[in-house]
């Protein structure tokens, strides 16, 4: 895999500077984790240079499941005597998988925070005069609680918008003169379709930044340019997981997603899955992670100043997200672009079903618009992606809707 080298950053650090650090943090770190950690004991060596490193065994969330089913109920990926740790969260298990627990030290958790203080909300321009309104659950999702966290180290004023309903939240957002939201991108324009049902301006409404993860929209044009025009506001993307912590987010270049060199060693495979190991979060690391996410990356200096990575357009989409239609293949996200320019649909997923061994793809929509003709959309489809994608309209409520990430495919088995 290698170094992800190119040409030396435009400000700040040197890539030099930047790889001497990732090495001396992380063999810092692994001085606790290879004296009393079961899990990476069994699979890691002393890391002297980046040779050592590249040797080590690449992990997948397979593996970590596993270890949390024979080890229960956290399996051995444990630093620390379980009395150190102060936080516990899960995976969403959206992917069907069982949900992954995940512990955090007071440390760690520090970690989490002030990545999003110095990092996430920074880029974002949001400061501790901001109102922040997370439209979010506040369930055992880590998402939602680290976002928060942040939020209260920059100081700025919390404002939690759980357990409400989506009109309950747009009247929130609206008497409070939240400035911030917090939510996935799919999430923002329900918000925005709930606020033009009863008859409320959200452009109006003084919210002049939006930042949204869990699912790629913000990096997507066509669904930035949607959102941007509900709130009148600028709209950044985040990425994180929660077992490795938050990994990046967009910037006023507003062409990609910036990975946080400072906190994270991240490597690309040969077929472009995204691998990242964390520097700060000790208690319960990841090394070599595969994070299942496809992505192209690039070193060249941007406008914002950054000296870190960016992963160009964001995240392309999973690994095990990707379709093919007549030996095209393609990812969620693509789809989503062009579905996007056409504000009459209201949410869309991709229907994918197996006949004479061949995968057939159709696009649900959603749309309140009586009498909407798929033919414009499966011609801008066709266009787009070169490949003929039915279209399809479902009655409003049929799809599920999440505040979490929005499942984009359903398999059908025919
Ligand atoms: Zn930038």
């Amino acid at each position: 895999m290698g170094p992800l080298r190119s040409a030396t950053a435009q400000s700040g650090i040197s890539f030099e500077e930047l790889r001497r650090q990732q090495l001396q943090k992380l063999r810092a770190g692994l001085t606790d984790v290879l004296a009393t950690n079961a899990f990476w004991r069994a699979r890691l060596h002393d890391v002297q240079g980046w040779d050592d490193f590249e040797r080590l065994p690449l992990t997948t969330k397979s593996e970590l499941l596993q270890d949390q089913v024979s080890r229960a109920p956290f399996g051995s990926n444990l630093t620390y005597p379980i009395e150190r740790y102060v936080r516990l969260h899960q995976t969403s298990g959206s992917s069907g998988d069982q949900p992954l627990r995940w512990l955090d030290t007071a440390e760690s958790w520090e970690w989490w925070v002030r990545i999003w203080a110095d990092h996430v909300y920074r880029a974002a321009g949001v400061t501790a005069a901001d109102r922040i309104f997370f439209a979010f659950s506040f369930g055992p999702f880590i998402g939602f609680w680290s976002a928060f966290g942040g939020a209260h180290r920059l100081g700025a004023l919390c404002i939690s918008g759980g357990a409400m309903t989506s009109e309950q939240r747009v009247r929130n957002m609206l008497d409070v003169g939240a400035s911030v939201l917090l939510s996935t991108p799919t999430y923002a324009l329900r918000l925005a379709g709930v606020a033009d049902e009863i008859g409320l301006n959200l452009s109006a409404a003084g919210i002049r930044t939006t930042i949204h993860a869990g699912e790629p929209g913000a990096s997507i044009p066509a669904t930035r340019d949607a959102i941007e025009s509900a709130y009148s506001a600028a709209s950044f993307d985040h990425t994180g997981m929660t077992e490795l912590g938050p990994t990046g987010h967009s910037c006023s270049a507003r062409d990609g997603v910036h990975l946080i060199e400072s906190e994270f060693i991240f490597e690309v495979a040969s077929d472009g899955e995204l691998i990242a190991t964390n520097l700060g979060r000790w208690g319960m690391p990841l090394i070599r992670y595969r994070t299942g996410d496809r992505v192209v990356v690039s070193r060249e200096p941007c406008s914002c100043g950054s000296p870190f990575l960016k992963l160009v357009g964001g995240i392309r989409g999973r690994v095990d997200d990707m379709f093919t239609v007549r030996g095209v293949n393609l990812y969620p996200s693509q789809v989503e672009d062009i579905v996007r320019r056409h504000p009459a649909v209201a949410d869309f997923v991709i229907e994918r079903r197996r006949e004479r061994q061949m995968d057939e793809v159709t696009v649900l929509i959603e749309t309140s618009l009586d009498g909407f003709a798929t033919d414009r959309l499966e011609a801008d489809l066709r266009q787009a992606l070169g490949v003929r994608l039915e279209c399809r309209v479902v009655p409003v409520g049929t799809l599920p809707h999440s505040e979490l990430k929005a499942r984009r495919i359903v398999r059908v088995d025919g």
